[in-house]
């Protein structure tokens, strides 16, 4: 029935990028999952059903159904039936993934956004996938006032992604994103 449909270009799947590139954040709504490099593709299955792939910032993370409960329910409105949800670990998400447009709105938001690029970390990209331990990394600056005069206050902040900083100038407590 769809074999028709297969031989020309797919534009469905550009519509649904599309419509899936507006769906933000649970955590963190001035961002999309696109923005943060959660959304990883939209593809046609070998079933001809439309799939999504989603890959979690880390291991257990509790958006996680959120997001995919918010994409499905993206694609219903749109018109996109059926459709399926494929949640991809490997490759790892990684903070790398996160768009440049992204963390300038993680900042205007008041989190710093992760510095650094944590594939030049000496640790092998393989055990990344879940790392509470504290690694060593650049003080993030205040996403309030600029300064790089900042201490970190708590290891997790207002999720486990984060860690809670604080400014020495301004005296404002923000999140950081932590890079991993
Ligand atoms: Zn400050």
């Amino acid at each position: 029935m769809t074999a028709t449909l297969a031989a020309r270009p797919d534009t469905t799947l550009d519509h649904a990028w599309a419509v899936l590139e507006a769906v933000p954040d649970p955590e963190i709504p001035v961002v999309s999952i696109r923005e943060l490099g959660i959304l990883r593709d939209v593809r046609r299955a070998a079933d001809g059903v439309l799939e999504v792939v989603i890959t979690p910032t880390y291991s257990g993370c509790p958006a996680m159904s959120q997001i995919a409960e918010d994409v499905g329910l993206a694609l219903d409105a749109a018109g996109f039936t059926p459709h399926r949800i494929a949640t991809v670990l490997a490759p790892a998400w990684t903070t790398d993934w996160i768009t440049v447009e992204a963390r300038e709105k993680l900042r205007a938001y008041g989190i710093a956004p992760p510095t650094g690029n944590c594939t030049s970390d000496a640790g092998a990209p393989v055990e990344k996938v879940v790392r509470f331990m504290p690694r060593p990394m650049a003080a993030p600056t205040c996403p309030r006032c600029g300064s790089a005069h900042t201490e970190r206050l708590a290891q997790f902040g207002s999720t486990a992604c984060k860690a809670l900083y604080r400014c020495i100038d301004c005296r404002e407590p923000f999140d950081y994103f932590k890079p991993y």
